[in-house]
């Protein structure tokens, strides 16, 4: 391991006797490359082995232009910025990638992902093997939850993670890992059924989902029909931040809707801690209050009785850190460390 540069020597103090040596795992000894691909905007780093961002940047990058030139675009980005941080690409040792697309766990590649055209069934670990290192792919809020889990949450291992931004997903952490259901898809608690949402159809084809209600992209397009201009989240709190009462009035309602799902979820998960993240957690001081309301008055009280109700303390960056952590788990694992070994002794 030393001599991989895995690890490497701290020195250690002798009480009597022989000094002992003290070791401890090398973040330096190489890099890892994180993207977090959005629907309008993306998001990449370069961090360390321990997950510590070295560099990033976050750009506007359109998901529909299609996964050859998003991924081309995202590879030069990822050059520059190795550049940037003054990193040669052969130190380069794992790559993350999130999507906002449900992911097929054991290939890595988007399953008919609803806002991401000519990407379904895409072969993105492929497309990303240049660097000649694993390439790991996600989907985006499983990232989130993971990337918050681990840097703001270490001792608390059950936790639900849900992204409110232009759609809706959600994420959960079982006893410190993700847990993605027997093909990929648990945690969407955008796609639940809610009977607020009479007859709205849904970008997945369905209708009545929460998503059609109390999304980002649901308020804004309610807000466009009554001829107040807006058509992302994001357009969403810059009204709210200007003190549009009508949009005021729209976020609270979606809150109140997504408390009545997220109880549910709480009820069937126990988690420790529920993150509210995405762009319409911006405007947290409209949304929390319903979302709180009705899961402490939905969920049986065993569930409520020490759950917190949070926004993201990593707000926009908790996808790429995620990223980063995944890939990361990927090369320390136990079982590919044992490969680098044996590889390095032949
Ligand atoms: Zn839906």
């Amino acid at each position: 391991l030393l001599e991989l540069g895995l690890v490497s020597g701290v020195g250690g103090v002798s009480r009597g006797g022989r000094r002992p040596s003290v070791f401890s795992f090398n973040p330096h000894s190489g890099v890892i490359l994180a993207a977090g691909l959005g629907a309008t905007h993306s998001r990449l780093a370069v961090t360390d082995l321990a997950g510590v961002t070295l560099v990033d940047r976050e750009f506007d990058l359109d998901i529909e232009l299609g996964p050859e030139a998003v991924l081309s675009l995202s590879q030069k980005q990822f050059t520059e910025l190795l550049d940037q941080a003054g990193v040669a690409p052969a130190s380069v040792r794992g790559v993350g990638v999130g999507v906002p697309a449900p992911v097929e766990s054991a290939t890595g590649k988007p399953v008919q992902p609803p806002i991401m055209p000519g990407w379904d069934s895409y072969p993105i670990r492929d497309r990303l093997a240049g660097y000649d290192v694993p390439v790991l792919v996600d989907n985006d809020v499983n990232l989130m939850a993971l990337g918050e889990q681990r840097t703001c949450y270490q001792n608390v291992p059950n936790l639900l993670f849900v992204k409110v931004a232009t759609g809706i997903g959600g994420g959960i952490i079982v006893e410190g890992r993700v847990y993605r259901g027997a093909d990929g898809s648990a945690g969407d608690v955008g796609h639940v059924h809610i009977a607020a949402a009479g007859d709205a159809l849904c970008r997945c084809g369905k209708v009545g989902c929460l998503e059609a209600i109390a999304s980002g992209g649901a308020i804004a397009r309610r807000l466009s029909e009554q001829g107040i201009e807006a058509s992302t989240a994001r357009d969403v709190v810059e009204l709210v931040n200007a003190g549009n009462m009508r949009a005021i009035e729209l976020v609270r309602e979606s809150g109140r809707l997504i408390g009545e799902v997220l109880g549910s979820a709480v009820n069937i998960l126990n988690p420790r801690v529920v993150v509210i993240g995405g762009d319409l957690a911006q405007a947290e001081g409209h949304l929390m209050p319903g979302i709180r309301e009705l899961v402490y008055q939905r969920s049986i009280s065993l569930a409520t009785g020490h759950v917190r109700i949070a926004p993201s303390h990593l707000d926009n960056r908790a996808e790429v850190i995620g990223a980063a952590l995944m890939a990361i788990d990927h090369v320390f694992s136990p079982a590919k460390v044992d490969e680098a070994v044996t590889e390095y002794a032949v």
